[in-house]
């Protein structure tokens, strides 16, 4: 494999770009090696600028659900284009997507559209607090919901993986707010709100964690945050940025049926464009500006060209539910064979998948929480990356993430990942 444009462009990067990357995990560190530097992506694949091709399994971090480079988004882009690139200025297919998410997401009867994950979170966070009246929120550790500062504590994705969990810049003031408590475990909940009777205005966390690796709920968690929560008058945020419109069309909250208070958006509702939301209860969304008093902007929030993207993702997904059972079913072809071929090896490393989405942790313990994920074996985890790049397969450049697979993946090509991993596998070992 000939990487040599890469490298000259990386080389190069790295004296205007911090890092010579825009994202700190796009850089390779946490599994050696330089970035690949990708020219285009179609379907399942993408292509680096050396004429070098890989089946993909990020999926741009999630939101490529049907594969890149789909034609219907794609004329969808080209039509909105003709008629200009931002308004600045309410348009209809702002309206027509808050009704799509209004109908698809259980939990949202009011939507705001905003450019990123990061600003979904952000901004719902200080609905919470205006709606409350209260400051603190619980947050859990090696959960990541985006890079504002009250978040940047015991978080997972790309701050686990530069080693940087607690970022200078954050100041002691903003994180004293922040109540950090285990993943799975309702008694460090209760302890805290007990703790901190009436000051909680929120408990956000992913519902499926995919930013320590992917993790699942316990049987009884979600139903027993949801119970803790009513109880305390503590608005409850599902972020599924990663997991909305994935899980199910409805998201994480659909398919395990707990409806949150609030709700954030990303990724997938962008269609591969910039595009956050956050939205939830009527009277919670009443808070926010110019209905009430809490405010948030935004330049290119709802952007003209974002949402033809996102329509046009949205308005597939909900007229194609069989979708969810296509992708499940890839997932599970993937995530099983793996498994057999480490059994088959005698390796019993853990993989959790659900859905689209899966982790394999080179770990033998069950992997529930931040603590359990972190007993993988990260040198291994890059050096299994690397061998399964050479066999033209593009992981994720973290054990502390999951993988994302779209419908592009067909059985041919689910056979080729798995032949790269049986033989990475025994590479490394
Ligand atoms: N929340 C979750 C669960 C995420 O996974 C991410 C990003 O990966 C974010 C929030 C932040 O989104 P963005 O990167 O679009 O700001």
């Amino acid at each position: 494999m000939q990487i040599s444009e890469s490298k000259r462009l990386f080389a190069h990067a790295k004296t205007f770009i911090p890092g010579g990357v825009n994202s700190p995990v796009r850089a390779f560190r946490a599994v050696g090696g330089e970035p690949i530097f990708i020219k285009k992506a179609d379907g399942a694949y993408l292509f680096d600028e050396d004429g070098n091709s890989y089946i993909e399994l990020i999926n741009s971090w999630g939101p490529m659900i049907l594969g890149h480079n789909h034609p219907m988004i794609r004329e969808a882009v080209i039509q909105a284009m003709e008629n200009g690139t931002s308004f600045g200025a309410p348009t209809a297919r702002e309206v027509e997507m808050a009704e799509l998410i209004v109908k698809m997401v259980p939990s949202v009867e009011k939507v705001r559209m905003v450019n990123s994950g990061t600003e979904a979170t952000m901004s719902a966070i200080r609905v919470a607090r205006g709606f409350t009246g209260r400051d603190k929120f619980i947050k859990m550790e090696g959960h990541y919901h985006g890079h504002g500062d009250s978040f940047l504590i015991s978080a997972g994705s790309g701050a686990i993986t530069m080693g940087n969990p607690d970022s200078p810049g954050v100041t002691v003031g903003t994180a004293k707010d922040t109540l950090l408590a285990p993943y799975n475990d309702l008694e460090a909940i209760e302890r805290l709100v007990e703790a901190n009777k009436g000051e909680i205005a929120a408990l956000i966390l992913e519902p499926v964690p995919g930013n320590m690796g992917l993790t699942l709920p316990l049987p009884g968690y979600l139903e027993g945050l949801r119970e803790i929560c009513t109880r305390e008058g503590i608005v409850l945020i599902f972020d599924e940025v990663m997991t909305g419109f994935r899980l199910a069309k409805g998201g994480a909250q659909e398919l395990f049926g707990v409806t949150p208070d609030m709700t954030t958006l990303g990724k997938i509702i962008g269609g591969g464009m910039p595009v956050g939301a956050y939205g939830g209860k009527k009277e919670i969304m009443q808070f926010v500006s110019p209905a009430g008093p809490v405010y948030q902007a935004g330049t290119l929030s709802g952007n003209p060209i974002a949402m033809a993207a996102g329509l046009a993702m949205l308005r597939y997904l909900d007229t194609h539910p069989e979708v969810y059972a296509q992708l499940a079913l890839i997932g599970r072809k993937i995530a099983e064979g793996i498994t057999k071929i480490n059994h088959d090896q005698n390796l019993n490393y853990t993989v959790n998948f659900v859905g689209s989405m899966y982790s394999l942790f080179f770990t033998q313990q069950p992997v529930i929480d931040f603590e359990s994920a972190k007993t993988s074996d990260t040198v291994l985890f890059g050096r299994y990356f690397q061998e399964m790049l050479k066999r033209g397969v593009y992981l994720a450049p973290s054990q502390f993430e999951s993988l994302f697979l779209s419908t592009a993946l067909t059985d041919e090509l689910i056979g080729r990942i798995l032949l790269a991993h049986e033989e990475s596998i025994r590479v490394i070992h």
